[in-house]
């Protein structure tokens, strides 16, 4: 559940304007936190945490289809599910702790170690 950050009243998810004030609200369908400015921070960290999901995904996708290195490839599709609903969050600026979970899971290739160093400086940003 959302707040209004001018009178408090409960938001809808994708309310545009407070039903009980009339303030404008966030593009991204809720409230921002007070004070803290949106930067590329979080949107760069979600571009790089759902490449290497994907990446993540192929390379599971192909592994897997070899039978010894099945579990390998069934590991690396759980990664880059983690790794794209992570970035997914990281570009909506929500859930945080997912977010970060997604970049930490993209360190198997170099692109989670500046989405992790991004989303660790952006926390505030995310509701
Ligand atoms: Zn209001």
């Amino acid at each position: 559940m959302k707040y209004c950050p001018q009178c408090g009243a409960p938001l809808e998810p994708n309310d545009k304007f407070c039903s009980n004030c009339g303030t404008r609200l966030s593009d991204y369908g809720g409230v921002v936190s007070v004070g803290a400015a949106q930067t590329w921070k979080p949107t760069a960290a979600g571009t790089l945490t759902i490449s290497a999901g994907v990446l993540g995904l192929i390379v599971g996708i192909v592994l897997i289809g070899r039978s010894p290195l099945f579990m390998v490839g069934l590991l690396a599709i759980m990664i880059g599910i983690v790794a794209v609903a992570g970035g997914l969050c990281a570009l909506k600026r929500r859930a945080w702790g997912l977010a970060l979970a997604g970049s930490i899971c993209s360190v198997f290739c170099w692109l989670g170690i500046p989405a992790i160093i991004l989303i660790a400086l952006s926390k505030q940003e995310f509701s």
